[in-house]
């Protein structure tokens, strides 16, 4: 057996997608196929690199995190991202989440292309998310948008799927449920801004929006007109 100190980035990718599928959170093939792809480690700051494939958040400056993979995974399993379909991110933090979700979207050679757009309040992120999925080679997939999330993006809208990975105050944002397509899928952290929160997937049925809480979950806040003050 390889020591996890001599392996390279790809192995130790491979090794903690077993672990995620071994554990039951990684179940469906896209979904899997998209985290042997994405190369977490062109998202983590340089420093962090050799961390990039444990299952833990990590810092990305600012303040801000970007999500453990198992997170990432399970919110990409419970949005049932599929090839076409358009996709609205609040919170690029990283990038990576995004990339993900366009290698779902959006797989090479896709003869019907879905796209990704994704929001971040901070310029800094913005930046960084934008080089990294310049050298993955996503730029053409994802939009990365500097403003308040917490509006969504009208401009695009509806969305097929929306993810927030920021934490939102319990009364969900209404500028993201108006901007869900009918049978759509919004995926959400809520709850008190320190950390006590829980992961919600919420379907939208003409006026109504059929909710379901998953598990108790620990984000950075929602900063925004919709969401906490900073
Ligand atoms: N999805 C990210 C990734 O793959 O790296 C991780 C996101 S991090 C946990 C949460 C991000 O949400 C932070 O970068 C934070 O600045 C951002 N954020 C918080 N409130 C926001 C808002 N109203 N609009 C846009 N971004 C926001």
């Amino acid at each position: 057996m390889v020591s996890i100190l001599k392996m390279n980035f790809e192995e130790k990718r491979k090794r903690l997608v077993e672990s995620l599928k071994d554990r039951g959170i990684l179940t469906k093939l896209e979904v899997i196929r998209a985290m042997l792809i994405v190369p977490r480690h062109k998202f983590v700051p340089k420093d962090a690199e050799s961390s990039a494939y444990m299952d833990s958040p990590l810092s990305i400056g600012l303040g801000q995190t970007i999500s453990a993979p198992h997170m990432n995974a399970m919110m990409c399993e419970y949005l049932e991202l599929s090839e076409g379909e358009k996709v609205l991110e609040i919170g690029t933090g990283s990038g990576y989440h995004a990339a993900l979700c366009a290698e779902l979207v959006a797989p090479e050679n896709s003869q019907n292309p879905g796209h990704v757009f994704t929001i971040e309040r901070h310029e800094g992120l913005v930046k960084n998310a934008r080089d990294s999925l310049k050298k993955t080679g996503n730029m053409n997939k994802v939009t990365v948008i500097h403003g308040d999330g917490t509006l969504g993006y009208p401009k695009e809208a509806p969305y097929d799927k929306i993810l927030v990975t920021a934490a939102s105050p319990s009364k969900i944002p209404v500028p993201l449920r108006d901007q869900l397509k009918e049978g759509g899928i919004l995926c959400i952290p809520a709850g008190s801004k320190s950390f006590a929160q829980n992961l919600y997937i919420i379907k939208k049925h003409g006026e109504n929006f059929d909710s379901k809480k998953i598990t108790g979950v620990r984000f950075v806040p929602l900063i925004g007109k919709y969401g906490f003050e900073s």
